[in-house]
């Protein structure tokens, strides 16, 4: 591997502050300050300098003259480390010298009136363990012991510099997502982008439950010195505290372990030995068990990428790039160990209970393709068999983290505590339906209600987008007493019989047969691929709207409600041009019909701060659907609407959903709201939104493949064509090939619109700006190497 020291060395900054002293100065030095007299060598040492003195008497000291980019308190951490490593594992690390003055640092006056802090501290004897090739188990099981002992001694020690920045500590790993884009050849990218992924997903959003406490942080074989026993290499000293940190302790095991897998055949063993060892000192939990493997590898990739980074000052030392594919083999060499193997292995060594064995994905594709209809889909050619969901994350029944980039419906985050905990707690107490009277149905409708304009204001609840759609349609009906609809041209609105009629993007798609006579469709309001475009596009969408309300007057069925999605999902991520559904909405109401939103994908704030899509619009509707985030997976859906809408709608015939607006699902859609407001979601799909557009600008710069890309807040598309004899043309191939490429980096992603050619980008909201980076590093790749 690039040692660090190697990094530091190409680091301009750095090396610009580093110290330039002479031996027969520091001799000079040591003597003045320390009274110390003996034969002075400098040490190998790229961006500070150490130099060994040895007295006569045979007794050993390292000055170390820090770089001037070295502050005195990060030091004074390092010794008080070094303090309490003395009193609890004597021996295991060197020993800070007082100068004369009584001091631990003294200072030296550099280059340019730059200041040096230096130091003395014992010389560590023995050889280093990078010395050794031949190294079996037993020295890392020695090893895991040691680190152990050190961390029980560090276990209650703070210093106020113990919360400092660090680009080598995992727990702020995040600057790195992203960069893989530094890194030429795909599969690495690849390697980069899975490790990333999973350190992200499996790691880094359970920092605040790992146990955590000041680490060494840089068990590196040329940092610790051994004896040899038994022909076996044990390590006994370690020295350069330098990355010392408040950090996560399982990964003091993992940057060991990250170097200790080097060159090795079988690094599963490797691994287990530093954990058994380890435990047998200070118990790993379960967690740590669980976050050690990803550890290791975002290690890898951290070593990788800032070796990259700091190394194009040095394009043409080969020893570098020779050194940097022992890392590079490791990463690889870990990405082919299935997390839940690594798992079990840790969990055996431990001596805890093995897992019951994991379904096999094969033979439950064999199941489900016998007795579930062929009708039902599957995403990619290799179906995933996803087993738990984390926030934006998703996992395989092997354990493998995936970000998901296109589950719209787990709005607040997969299974979110505060709405798991809703459901159980009320599914514990009562399930029964609106019948009878329950505070937490009419709380849901007093919350949900307020949260839209006069005069929209009574809520009915039903179980799906679909439903609350139907029921629109019929309220529609009952208020005009008409029975023709109007939609838009690639709009979807659900899956029953009369909306696959109203739904364009069904009934004009494969196994469609049209629309039936009831119902009129305008052009999807697309101005940058519609069959209007340009600046005056949106008044001649809405003169469409106006012709076909006309039309069908002049037909005998006048329309009875014109039912829209506020920005057109399945048609591909369509944004109307600005006001184009207020004057749409007003020119349907002038010709006597009911204004009908579908926000059944993009409500709840997923379009930013606005919380209904319909309001960037300037737009207000006689009635809004609601489903999809609602529940964040609960099947729950809503429709609001005026109180005369409602009055009309409730002519005699009652209107009954067993299920619908049941206390389970009415506590649920609270605690979404809840969750929806104290973490600030809305405005934070705003911010990222804004990120992954930006970002997205710049690929559409990059590739000629991407010909347009839109959206709003975490509702985004990305158009891919191909240039055919000057004609655009739909890139379907392309589109479907960018999700697989993706998958195969951890990044889930789906296609849409009438010629699939869309990619679908709408994550759930807590996604976060690294994981924006990361997911548009992926993109990249993955329209690279197509
Ligand atoms: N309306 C829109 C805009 C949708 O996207 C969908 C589902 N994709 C529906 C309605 C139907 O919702 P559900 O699948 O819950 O019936």
């Amino acid at each position: 591997m690039t040692s660090k020291r190697e990094n530091d060395r190409r680091n301009p900054v750095l090396q610009e502050r580093a110290p330039h002293l002479t031996p027969e100065f520091a001799a000079h030095f040591l003597e003045e300050r320390y009274d110390l007299t003996g034969t002075v060598e400098l040490l190998a040492s790229y961006v500070d300098q150490n130099f060994r003195i040895v007295e006569p008497s045979g007794a050993s000291w390292v000055l170390k003259i820090s770089n001037a980019a070295e502050d005195a308190g990060e030091l004074d951490l390092q010794h008080r480390v070094l303090e309490r490593l003395a009193e609890a594992v004597p021996g295991v690390s060197p020993m800070v010298r007082r100068s004369r003055a009584d001091r631990e640092i003294e200072s030296i006056p550099g280059r340019g009136g730059r200041e040096h802090l230096a130091r003395v501290v014992s010389f560590l004897d023995g050889p280093l363990l990078a010395a050794h090739s031949a190294v079996s188990d037993e020295t890392w099981l020695d090893l895991g012991r040691l680190l152990a002992r050190v961390d029980v001694a560090l276990h209650s020690f703070e210093h106020p510099k113990m919360h400092r920045t660090l680009r080598w500590d995992l727990a702020q790993a995040s600057w790195c997502a992203g960069l893989s884009r530094e890194i030429s050849a795909p599969a690495r990218r690849t390697l980069i982008e899975r490790a990333q992924i999973q350190f992200f997903g499996d790691v880094h959003r359970r920092l605040d439950v790992l146990p955590k406490q000041v680490i060494y942080n840089d068990a590196n074989p040329d940092n610790l010195t051994v004896t040899i026993e038994a022909g076996n290499p044990r390590v006994r000293g370690m020295f350069d505290f330098g990355d010392t940190i408040h950090s996560a302790r399982v990964f003091e095991l993992a940057v060991a372990a990250a170097y200790a897998v080097f060159d090795r055949p079988r690094p599963l063993e490797v691994l287990s030995a530093l954990v058994r060892g380890y435990h047998e000192e200070c118990p790993l939990d379960e967690c740590e068990l669980e976050t050690l493997l990803p550890s290791v590898q975002m290690r890898l990739v951290l070593s990788v990428l800032i070796s990259e980074c700091d190394g194009r000052a040095a394009p043409d030392n080969e020893y570098i790039r020779v050194s940097e594919d022992r890392a590079w083999n490791a990463l690889e060499a870990l990405d082919s160990i299935e997390p839940n193997d690594a798992l079990e292995q840790f969990r055996s060594v431990c001596g805890r209970e093995q897992s019951p064995p994991r379904p096999d994905g094969s033979a439950l594709f064999e199941r489900r393709t016998r007795h579930v209809g062929p009708a039902l889909s599957l995403a990619y050619r290799n179906p995933l068999h996803i087993v738990r969901g984390r926030g934006q994350y998703l996992f395989d029944a092997n354990g493998r983290a995936y970000l998901d980039g296109v589950n719209n419906i787990a709005h607040v985050g997969h299974c979110h505590p505060r709405v798991v905990a809703a459901a159980t707690e009320q599914i514990a107490a009562l399930n029964t339906n609106t019948r009878y009277l329950h505070e937490s149905l009419v709380r849901y409708a007093e919350r949900l209600a307020g949260l839209f304009p006069a005069p929209l204001e009574v809520c009915t609840f039903v179980n799906s987008g679909s439903e609350a759609n139907e029921l629109a349609i019929r309220m529609a009906r009952a208020q005009t007493g008409r029975h023709a609809i109007l939609s838009l041209v690639s709009g979807y609105h659900g899956n029953t019989t009369t909306l696959i009629d109203v739904s364009s993007y069904k009934h004009d798609g494969p196994g469609g047969a049209g629309a039936p006579e009831w119902v009129y469709t305008a052009p999807c309001p697309d101005a940058v691929r519609g069959v209007h475009i340009g600046p005056g596009a949106k008044d001649r969408y809405v003169e469409e709207i106006a012709r076909q309300c006309e039309q069908a007057a002049a037909d005998g069925r006048p329309i009875a409600g014109f039912i829209a999605e506020s920005i057109i999902g399945c048609g591909g991520q369509v944004v109307p041009p600005e006001g184009f559904l207020r004057e749409a909405f007003e020119v349907a109401r002038a010709a006597g019909a009911v204004a009908i939103a579908d926000e059944v994908q993009v409500g709840f704030g997923r379009t930013g701060a606005h919380l209904w899509a319909f309001a960037a619009q300037g737009a207000t509707p006689d009635i809004v659907t609601l489903g999809k985030p609602i529940g964040n997976g609960h099947p729950l859906a809503a429709v609001v609407t005026t109180r005369e809408i409602a009055s009309s709608f409730a002519g005699g015939m009652e209107f009954f959903s067993s299920f619908g607006g049941n206390p389970v699902s009415c506590s649920v859609g609270l605690a979404v709201l809840d969750v929806l407001e104290e973490e600030g979601l809305p405005e934070h799909a705003s911010a990222m939104g804004a990120r992954l557009l930006d970002g997205l600008e710049v690929l559409r710069g990059r590739h000629e493949a991407i010909s347009d890309v839109r959206g709003l807040g975490l509702y985004l598309g990305v158009e891919l064509s191909r240039r055919v004899q000057n004609e655009l043309c739909p890139a379907t191939d392309l589109a479907a090939r960018v999700v697989e490429l993706a998958r195969q980096s951890g990044v889930l992603l789906s296609t849409d619109g009438p010629h699939r050619n869309v990619l679908k980008l709408k994550p759930p909201l807590p996604i976060r700006p690294e994981e924006c980076d990361l997911l548009l590093a992926v993109l990249d790749r993955a329209l690279l190497f197509l």
